[in-house]
């Protein structure tokens, strides 16, 4: 039997990066960055507004106060996207709305609320605009300007290659003008149910036979961190059917089996995976998941790793959770994979008896009073998909660890932070020190794994 970390480092041994791909950056949500983006110009581009008012000279309103404004000629207007044709002289005043360039001469904002507002907009075709305004504050220089380049500065090295690519990056590479950028190629990730008892859902249901759960599971796991998944339908419990199932998986970047990989059973793929390239067999303490195939093949020059699951539903979606994830994510070219750990309260007794393994149970974590809660979902077979459904947090009980009292803490690896977003409903619990409606105070992680 060999450690989850000696078998994640060995399986991530033989995961390669994959080469970078030209896309458009709304394309690239989620993948790393392949180059350094820089700044070919100012961001913003001029000089401008951040608030709808007066462009005008500050010097222009010393001493103004709504006992005594000043009153400045108003010589014209300005919208974002234009550029004022004219120069702001002493005693003059440009109407400009957010965004636009401060005109010539001018070096102060002041908003309409500083002023009487006066002026309404000349009918279609009435030619320029012409009218009095009167400010009510003195404005200092430089007030409500945004300068050129305060954003970015022309050179400037704005993201690092090695980026993973959020919505905000996104943003900012749209604003560098730019509609396509380099990343690293998301995996194509072939996946493969195996076992004769298998109907695909759609199907009618016949007697013994049972829906393959895995394939969709993992396939949504697979997309869930970035992959795009290539479901090969189910093979039969024979050498040809599974060999010619391999063969045509083997044209992804990865290939993912579920079911076949346990001791004393029937199934021929151990014997098919063995023959078709080098797959080594591991037993990995931990609960559930325990047997696991990994291995590579060979194929038109490429190196494809193979993860082998075990059948059981729940124990093929958490072993792709700690073994096939990292390798997808590797694949990807990011370099954290870590998932949060948070030290919980355990509200029920957990028991791990078994041979020593770490005891990865599903559980529901919530908070309270600034404190994690861990409860388990129910029944803790591998079968029982459901109490996987219900949670979204795996506990980590060490293998040595017997069992875990009621009260007593335990490290749950986070599989999603909040429940309620994904149930629809929210929580009361904890609403008053939030910052926003609608949303849940997490405190940082304590560790991750
Ligand atoms: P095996 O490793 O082939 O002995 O399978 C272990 C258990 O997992 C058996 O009860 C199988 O019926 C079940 N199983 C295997 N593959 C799937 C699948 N794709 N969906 C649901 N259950 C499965
Ligand atoms: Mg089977």
């Amino acid at each position: 039997m060999i450690s989850i970390e000696e078998a994640l480092q060995q399986l991530l041994a033989q995961v390669q990066v994959l080469p970078e791909e030209k896309k458009h950056p709304l394309q690239a949500l989620g993948q790393v960055l392949a180059e350094d983006v820089a700044a070919g110009f100012d961001i913003p581009p001029l000089d401008n507004t951040s608030m709808d008012g007066y462009a005008l000279r500050a010097e222009d309103t010393a001493g103004a106060s709504e006992a005594s404004p000043r009153e400045l000629r108003v010589i014209g207007e300005v919208a974002a996207g234009y550029i004022f044709a004219g120069d702001v002289e002493p005693g003059t005043a440009v109407r400009i709305m957010t965004g636009a360039p401060i005109p010539e001469g001018a070096d102060a904002v002041v908003p309409f609320e500083e002023t009487d507002e006066p002026f309404t907009r000349p009918p279609e075709g009435a030619g320029s605009l012409s009218g009095s305004v009167h400010v009510l504050k003195e404005a200092a220089t430089g007030a409500n300007i945004r300068r050129a380049g305060e954003d970015v500065r022309t050179g400037d090295g704005v993201l690092g290659r090695g980026t993973v690519l959020r919505p905000q990056e996104i943003g900012v590479i749209a604003s560098l003008g730019r509609d396509e950028v380099r990343v690293i190629r998301r995996p194509v990730v072939a996946v493969l149910s195996t076992g004769d008892e298998l109907l695909e859902p759609g199907q009618p249901r016949k007697g013994s036979r049972i829906y393959d759960a895995n394939a969709y599971g993992i396939a949504a796991q697979v997309r869930r961190f970035g992959g795009e998944p290539r479901l090969l339908g189910i093979a039969a419990d024979t050498v040809e059917a599974l060999t010619a199932k391999i063969q045509d998986g083997l044209a992804a970047d990865m290939l993912i089996t579920s079911a076949g990989v346990s001791k004393g059973d029937y199934d021929i793929v151990k014997d098919v995976l063995a023959k078709e390239g080098k797959v080594a067999f591991w037993t990995v303490a931990m609960k559930p998941g325990k047997p696991l195939a990994f291995g590579t093949f060979e194929r038109d020059g490429r190196r494809i790793p193979h993860i082998g699951l075990p059948g059981n539903p729940v124990s093929s979606m958490v072993a792709f959770e700690l073994f096939g994830r990292p390798a997808i994510m590797k694949m990807m070219g990011k370099r954290e994979w870590l998932r949060p750990v948070v030290r919980a309260i355990a509200t029920d007794r957990i028991t791990n008896v078994d041979d020593p393994r770490v005891f990865l149970a599903r559980c529901a974590v919530t908070r309270r009073d600034g404190r994690y809660y861990a409860s388990l979902t129910g029944s803790q077979g591998s079968g029982i998909l459901t109490s996987m459904a219900k949670a979204n947090g795996l506990t980590l009980i060490p293998a040595e660890v017997d069992a875990v009292e009621e009260g007593e803490e335990v490290d749950v690896l986070m599989l999603d932070w909040s429940l309620g977003d994904e149930w629809g409903s929210w929580s009361d619990e904890g609403a008053g020190d939030t910052p926003l409606p609608g949303t849940t105070v997490i405190a940082p992680a304590d560790r991750s794994f």
